[in-house]
């Protein structure tokens, strides 16, 4: 299995740390709003490849975090009169609605920044214990100049770097020794949570709350490490520099980045008006849509949204959705139980979607060619599976649609929501139909309901439901 490597550049070969496990850190969202559609891509991306670890027999610790103290967060809840944790507590659940709507497993573990503070204030004292960073009134920077590797992940040139960066310096920062100097802590002003320390009433600068999450909850060192392309310079080049000057180890071994979604072959912006979020989008779509578009590139090509490509997504999805509805209805009024020579032969065949579809998954996680291998199933579904198959091959058939659809995280057995109102109607219809002796109404609203995994029982004190 491939994966490719910021770090080096290349594709590698993946060697767990630790066989059969997977420790992964993905950074997430700084929760001042509802998450835009750029967001959701590396959520989404990163799920799938989970979910490819454990398809593959992997045990995948997950942790992905939430920054929840922020300028943003702190600007909003000043514009609201509320407090930053109302905020962040607010934004965190519906971002978790979100995350649910779009099919994504839920993290072994979600920290929050504020929750770890104390990890934090410790690691920063080992930085400067070690000498990687300086207190000057109250602020506490890292010492870029000291770590050597400073600039491997983004590969970037230091002294371009630093006589860039010299043009930039703002007031206040001047007290850092180096214009790449990064700040760890900063003292708290008016109005701003804070937390106490040794150095100042303040908070935490960003990038050491991931270095210190992804400690404590997957160790030292991990296998891969996640988010955005827009991370890796600085934060992530930040993280490793306090990590591994902290730790004395290599970080992560993989470090993995999405590319951007552009909206119209445009930078989505808020001032451009081309910006939306995951929850406007459910308001048209299934974001079950929405995954399944994401998908349809390689995670770390850009990506490009418009109207067109999401309908073309739809209909792509309702393709695969047919197939798999077919095969159910065709299983249950199958004739013969078991496979005959030539099915079996046909059940072979349909393997080599399966390897199709793994050869591409292994190939740094080429979801697009994966996608290509289950349509090829899908029309194999579709020329072979028919009225005389046995309910064997046609359950067979479904099995292996299900479990590659089930890697890219889509969900080809939805049942349909059905509202509890709608429910108690249909119930008073079907005994309207009875009392008319009308019993085949009353059979097709009990087979209704039945699809919608809704039974029905009639008792003494009257017809009772329960969701099956
Ligand atoms: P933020 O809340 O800005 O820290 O972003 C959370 C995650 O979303 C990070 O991994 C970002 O890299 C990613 N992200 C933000 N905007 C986009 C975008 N337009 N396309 C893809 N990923 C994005
Ligand atoms: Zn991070």
């Amino acid at each position: 299995m491939k994966i490719y490597n910021t770090l080096s550049k290349r594709k590698e070969e993946f060697v767990p740390l630790e066989e059969g496990k997977v420790k992964m850190y993905v950074c997430g969202p700084t929760v001042y709003n509802f998450i835009h559609i750029g967001n959701a891509r590396p959520m989404i991306v990163f799920d799938t490849v989970r979910r490819y670890f454990e398809y593959k027999g992997y045990d995948v610790n997950f942790v992905s975090n939430f920054t929840d103290v922020d300028d943003k967060i702190i600007r909003k809840a000043i514009d609201e009169g509320v407090t930053a944790d109302e905020i962040s507590k607010r934004y965190i659940a519906e971002c978790k609605k979100d995350m649910d709507a779009m099919n994504i497993k839920p993290a072994t573990k979600n920290p929050l920044a504020t929750e770890e503070i104390c990890g934090m204030v410790d690691m920063i004292q080992t930085l400067i214990d070690k000498g990687y960073a300086y207190e000057k009134n109250g602020t506490v920077y890292y010492r870029t100049r000291k770590f050597k590797d400073y600039g491997k992940l983004s590969h970037k040139n230091l002294d371009d770097l630093r006589s860039g960066e010299r043009t930039l310096l703002v007031t206040g920062e001047d007290e850092k020794e180096d214009p790449l100097d990064f700040v760890l802590w900063k003292p708290k002003k008016e109005g701003e949570p804070a937390w106490e320390s040794p150095w100042s009433e303040g908070r935490p600068g960003w990038h050491i709350e991931c270095s210190e999450m992804s400690k404590k909850y997957l160790g030292e060192q991990i296998d891969i490490h996640a988010g955005g392309e827009d991370l890796i310079f600085p934060h992530h080049e930040n993280e490793i520099a306090q990590s591994e000057a902290a730790n004395g180890k290599e970080f992560a071994k993989y470090w993995m980045h999405n590319g951007f979604l552009n909206i119209d072959n445009r930078k989505m912006s808020k001032s451009l008006g081309n910006f939306f979020t995951v929850r406007e989008i459910s308001e048209k779509y299934d974001l079950q849509v929405l995954r399944f578009f994401m998908l349809s590139a390689h995670y770390r090509s850009p990506l490009n949204f418009s109207a067109e490509l999401m309908e073309s997504a739809k209909t792509s999805l309702e393709r695969i959705l047919t197939a798999a509805e077919n095969l159910r209805f065709l299983s249950k009024n199958a004739g013969n139980e078991t496979l005959t020579d030539e099915e079996r032969d046909l059940l072979d065949k349909s393997e080599e979607y399966v390897q199709g579809f793994e050869k591409s998954m292994d190939d740094d996680f080429n979801t697009a060619d994966a996608i290509a291998s289950v349509f090829d199933l899908v029309k194999f579904i579709n020329t072979t599976a028919d009225g005389s198959r046995s309910r064997e091959y046609l359950d067979s058939l479904y099995k292996t649609l299900f479990r590659l659809t089930d890697v890219l995280g889509i969900i080809i057995d939805k049942k349909e929501e059905i509202l509890d109102e709608d429910i108690e109607a249909l119930i008073e219809k079907r005994q309207a139909a009875r009392k008319e002796k009308n019993f085949a109404l009353a059979d097709q609203i009990r087979d209704e309901l039945l699809a919608k995994g809704i039974i029905l029982e009639d008792t003494r004190e009257g017809v009772k439901w329960k969701k099956a």
